[in-house]
């Protein structure tokens, strides 16, 4: 398959990262000691979908899962199937790195070993119930379970031992590897200082009582955390009007290849059908969230969109509590909000867009070929593009054709590992707010391109006093009031 799927990775960042070339082959271990576990399933499955979707920094992926039987069910692996070739067919339909089940393992391979196990390894996934991590072998034994009853802390240690791949690849001098990341305190540790989690060990999630914005990376980790959670519940519902392109196969893990073109909302309501536990649904309505949800927006919105004009829109729901994860390059950020503010859109002006005369005076300025390129855009043929264009206000085709044609920013750098991490930890805030009051608003920033230099959690978060939204000029608080304050916490 094409290098494509790995080009929103292959930035250096301005010369931080070495460009995209030493790939050394992956093996991921899962032996019997952790198999018949869900939560090192679960793990297994993420880091070798990371893996795979990794092009540029990995050459190969080697699954070792001896016989082992699915005992949970994700995306590509059925309760029930041999785990191993599951997760082989998963790879091959992901069309990145190749996967092969263990003929002769490369010796030149970098071994992870998922959970508990004697098997010799370079790196170790290990977990507790909410936090998760990596290690070198025998580094800090405190730290972990043999068999965590929840997936998350799991799930938060695949996604840093695909990062302490990617650092090794991608870094002139990658530095330890060890980490350790809390998604109940969202603490991120080097392993001198972490602590086993104070988060309890069962913890029932209500989906009924989330509304879900945007089906992108973020989103599909969020939801495949939460169907997956075993307190869950109920049905969570998202809504994302945007089609699935290979530009989003390198970090949604509902999506592989056969999906390109499709819905993001009904691809994730079908492959999420049968996953998860079996109270647990996903029902994604392809639109916009603010039309989706204005009706019933539920009391706590979850902001997994990705740009600042989407945040402002939504921040119209005006939900009783909002929480969002968001990505920049190598650093993931989970931030909670209160009232009167802060606000989704505090400190998050809006994008520009392109004017809509600028758009038509492009397609009138367009050479034939161009032409061409931009009406198959639009989804029209080039001379009813023309006649749009040089037509004041056309108001049925604007709707269309505008969004279709309209310049967006550069793509930005994005990576698999970071968007999934996003999501996870962003799953534990949701389930955690449920439990206890949250308290004061914060903002949680971690940075995976040097993790365990700088410790990192929460912070406090303040309103921005300008916004336009929930400041002294704006309508935010006096509607939350309405809607929210006469009513019961
Ligand atoms: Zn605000």
């Amino acid at each position: 398959m094409g290098d494509d799927l790995g080009a929103r990775h292959a930035s250096t960042l301005n010369e931080v990262l070495l460009p995209p070339g030493k790939q050394p082959p992956v093996a991921v271990v899962l032996e019997t000691s952790a198999a018949a576990s869900p939560a090192w399933q679960a793990a297994t499955w993420l880091l070798c979908e990371l893996v795979s979707r990794g092009l540029g920094h990995a050459s190969k992926l080697t699954i070792f899962t001896g016989d082992t039987t699915a005992v949970i069910a994700l995306p590509g692996v059925a309760v029930g199937e041999a785990l191993g070739p599951a997760l082989v067919a998963r790879s091959a339909a992901i069309g990145g790195v190749p996967a092969v089940l263990p003929d002769t393992a490369p010796l030149d391979a970098i071994t992870v070993r998922v959970g508990p196990g004697r098997s010799a390894a370079e790196l170790e996934v290990i977990a507790d119930n909410w936090a998760g991590g990596v290690r070198t072998p025998g580094a800090a034994p405190h730290l972990g379970l043999d068999e965590p009853t929840l997936l998350i802390g799991s799930l938060i240690g695949a996604c840093h031992a695909a990062a302490a791949l990617f650092r090794q690849a991608r870094l002139s001098e990658p530095g330890h590897s060890s980490v350790w990341h809390d998604g109940w305190a969202l603490q991120l540790s080097n392993l001198t200082d972490a602590t086993p989690t104070a988060g309890p060990n069962r913890a029932v999630l209500a989906l009924d009582d989330l509304v879900l914005a945007g089906m992108g990376a973020v989103g599909n980790a969020f939801a495949l955390t939460a169907l997956t959670h075993p307190g869950a519940m109920g049905t969570l519902r998202g809504a994302d009007y945007d089609h699935i392109d290979l530009t989003n196969l390198n970090r949604c893990l509902l999506f592989v290849r056969d999906h390109l073109g499709q819905l993001k909302a009904d691809v994730a309501n079908a492959v999420t059908r049968d996953l998860g536990q079996p109270h647990a649904a996903l029902l994604v309505t392809p639109d916009r969230a603010e039309r989706a949800f204005r009706e019933s927006s539920g009391p706590t919105l979850v902001s997994v969109v990705d740009t600042n004009r989407a945040r402002e829109a939504i921040n119209q729901l005006v939900p009783r509590t909002a929480l969002a994860g968001s990505t920049f390059n190598l650093r993931v950020q989970t931030n909670t909000f209160g009232q009167p503010g802060p606000c989704l859109r505090c400190g998050n002006p809006p994008e520009p867009v392109e004017p809509d005369r600028d758009v038509k005076a492009r397609v009138l300025a367009a050479k034939a070929d161009e032409l061409e390129d931009l009406a198959a855009q639009a989804g029209q043929t080039a001379g009813e593009l023309l006649t749009w264009a040089s037509t004041p206000g056309c108001g049925e085709l604007d709707a269309t054709v505008l969004p279709a044609l309209r310049h967006e920013g550069p793509a930005t750098f994005s990576v698999g590992f970071v968007s999934a991490l996003s999501g996870v930890l962003l799953a534990a805030t949701a389930i955690r707010a449920q439990h206890q009051p949250l308290g004061a608003p914060m903002i949680a920033r971690a940075q995976l391109l040097r993790p365990g230099e700088r410790l990192q959690g929460p912070q406090p978060s303040a309103a921005d006093p300008g916004c336009p939204a929930c400041g002294p000029r704006g309508a935010l608080p006096e509607t939350w009031r309405r809607i929210w304050g006469e009513r019961p916490q």
